[in-house]
């Protein structure tokens, strides 16, 4: 594999210079492989330059595919995130005239710039074109090396297909069989503070698990690479075809299992009480989607903006 291609830019294991990119012809590179969300100047410059140069980009990993776990930023904005992290984050913060940084920077000796800081986290293919995506957190090994024998022996899908199976992770989990014909959830339980059964399904077991609304192919197996580790999937595969918003499919898809066992109907109290057992909502069904999903973001106050 290595003696059929040439890599000519990795930053993080070489040290390739952004200048070399710029020299390069506009198509020079055959293909991007460009991980990450989008939040910085630098960011946003990089993903143009490399659109620039290259003849096929794919969005490699949650973040660059999804947004990802950074995208859980999208719930506040650039103000809040600064104040909290320069300011209140933490008992031992000692900055009492509330310096946060800035774009540029006189000093002494001159100016010293950083990248600026945007308000929303943004996916790859919400700032250029992607052709392909490679999911995961991270991207598996099988999958990478299938993508990069597709695209050297030409075969490869219709453009802006995710590089991964169509089906759900639960349509090959080996605990689907596990499940009641009717699953009936009346506690909901917190992975760290369970002992789980390692033959049956989480959800069945009161155990949030996004198994119904993501993407298989994380493992070759089949099973997905936490469940084999007994741990609940948390989504980083993104959606299955057809599902725009993996986030609200769950919450619907969970909604519908809520009930107690051989109770008609539960009061709105017992819901309440239940649902209210789901800690942190938004980072459990939105913790790689956020900025792909139906919501994006949230919209802050006028004065916030
Ligand atoms: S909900 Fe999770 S544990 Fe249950 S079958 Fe689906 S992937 Fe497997
Ligand atoms: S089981 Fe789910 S969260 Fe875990 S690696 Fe697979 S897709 Fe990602």
């Amino acid at each position: 594999m290595v003696e059929l291609v040439d890599i000519v830019f990795w930053p993080c294991p070489m040290d390739f210079k952004y200048k070399d990119v710029r020299a390069m012809k506009d198509g020079e590179i055959a293909v991007a492989f460009i991980n990450g969300a989008i939040r910085t100047d630098e960011q946003e410059e990089m993903a143009h330059l490399l659109r620039k140069k290259a003849q096929m980009v794919v969005a490699f990993g949650s973040c660059s595919h999804l947004g990802g776990i950074p995208g859980l930023g999208n719930f506040w904005d650039r103000e809040t995130i600064f104040e909290t992290v320069y300011g209140k984050s933490c008992p031992s913060i000692d900055n009492p005239d509330k310096v946060i940084p800035q774009k540029v920077s006189k000093v002494p000796e001159g100016e010293l710039t950083l990248p600026g800081f945007h308000d929303t986290v943004k996916s790859l293919d919400q700032v250029i074109d992607v052709d392909y995506y490679l999911p995961g957190c991270a991207p598996p090994p099988y999958l990478i090396m299938k993508t990069i024998n597709a695209i050297l022996s030409g075969e490869l899908p219709e453009k802006g297909a995710v590089l991964a199976p169509a089906k759900t992770l639960c349509d090959t989990c080996s605990r689907n069989d596990s499940k009641p014909e009717k699953i009936s959830i009346n506690e909901i339980k917190r992975i760290s503070l369970t002992k789980a059964d390692p033959e049956k399904c989480f959800l069945a077991e009161g155990i949030i698990c996004m198994g119904p609304v993501t993407r298989v192919g994380c493992s070759e197996e089949g099973d997905g690479r936490c469940i084999a580790v007994n741990m609940p999937c948390r989504g980083c595969f993104g959606p299955p075809p057809g599902v725009k918003d993996m986030g609200a499919k769950m919450i619907s898809a969970f909604a519908s299992l809520i009930g107690l066992e051989g109770e008609e109907n539960m009061s709105e109290e017992d819901v309440e009480k239940l649902i209210n057992q789901v800690v942190d909502p938004a980072g459990t069904f939105y913790r790689f989607s956020l900025p792909t999903s139906l919501l994006r973001r949230k919209k802050m106050s006028k004065n916030r903006q």
